[in-house]
């Protein structure tokens, strides 16, 4: 690798791809885009019941990844039906099946990480779905186990807060990773809108310091650290709003400074800051550029 490659591959930008047609499409929509990392839906983000991935297509993936660059990380975003904090009983068993068949499509492809939001109470309380969360994952790794199949890390995204969800404040997300209690299997995703939404104030140096200072305590920043990915949003909704409404980068209430101090900062140097915003009018390579010259 050059010099410049090197620093590129550093920065580990990359975009959440559709991969509608097959999973492989996403990759060379990736290949197209030069990224260095990838996000993709590895089923319909809104349905339960799916297919199984065909085989010719996971080697289409495979094949198409190796001349993309083997090294670059690759996660999936899970469903959003997944409520694994839900206190109803069968919507919590579906969440676990689903889950589970979430990571089994990870372990064909092989892929880095695994994304799902902590879930929602639904009136339960803060404290009970946190332990329904736990008990929700344990679950799922003992299913992963028991069908003999290596799970992809799964990381937990903090989230804006609205409603009864969880994991509007990273401790919400260091509690459940607490009680799980499964070393190397759990890892945090760490969303800028979700959190700017969720009150913390990161347009200043001084406030984004704060954040990362309590990223350290709970999560780590350095060799032990279990931060897996990051979602580079900007935000349509204010500080504190708890609005999930991703905005192009330096477009929102975030604005672009607090862009410049992440993608500038060394502990996250190789983690995959992938984008989820809108890709209408070739808006990813936009976005891609502007947090490459920050
Ligand atoms: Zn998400
Ligand atoms: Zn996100």
């Amino acid at each position: 690798m050059t010099a410049s490659t090197t620093a590129k591959s550093r920065l580990c930008l990359g975009s959440h791809l559709s991969a509608a047609g097959g999973v492989s499409k996403a990759i060379a929509a990736a290949i197209e885009l030069d990224t260095d990392s990838l996000q993709i839906f590895t089923k319909n983000a809104s349905r339960w019941k799916q297919k199984d991935l065909d085989p010719a297509e996971i080697e289409r993936f495979t094949k198409l990844r190796k001349q993309w660059g083997e090294h670059k990380p690759i996660i999936s975003h899970g469903s959003y039906l997944v409520n694994l904090a839900s206190p109803d009983d069968v919507l919590w068993e579906k969440s676990i099946a689903g889950f589970c068949d979430e990571l089994r499509r990870g372990a064909q492809l092989k892929l880095d990480g695994v994304v799902t939001h902590p879930g929602a109470h639904v009136g339960s309380g803060e404290d009970q779905g946190i332990a329904r969360a736990a008990k929700g994952l344990r679950r799922v790794f003992d299913e992963c186990d028991k069908a003999d199949f290596q799970a992809p890390r799964v990381l937990l995204e903090n989230t804006a807060g609205g409603g009864s969800t969880l994991g509007r404040k990273f401790d919400e997300i260091a509690r459940i990773i607490e009680l799980v209690d499964a070393p190397g299997r759990l890892g945090v995703c760490l969303d800028s809108c979700h959190m700017f939404a969720a009150g913390y104030d990161i347009r200043d140096q001084a406030g984004y310091e704060a954040m990362t200072a309590e990223l350290d305590e709970l999560f780590g920043t350095g060799e032990d650290a279990i931060i897996g990915a990051w979602h580079m949003n900007d935000s349509k909704g204010e500080c504190a709003s708890r609005l999930d409404r991703h905005e192009h980068i330096g477009q929102g209430e975030i604005g672009q400074a607090a862009f410049g101090f992440l993608m500038n900062d060394q502990r996250f140097f190789g983690v995959p800051k992938i984008l989820e915003t809108s890709k209408k009018d070739d808006m990813d390579r936009v976005n891609l550029d502007l947090l490459a010259s920050l």
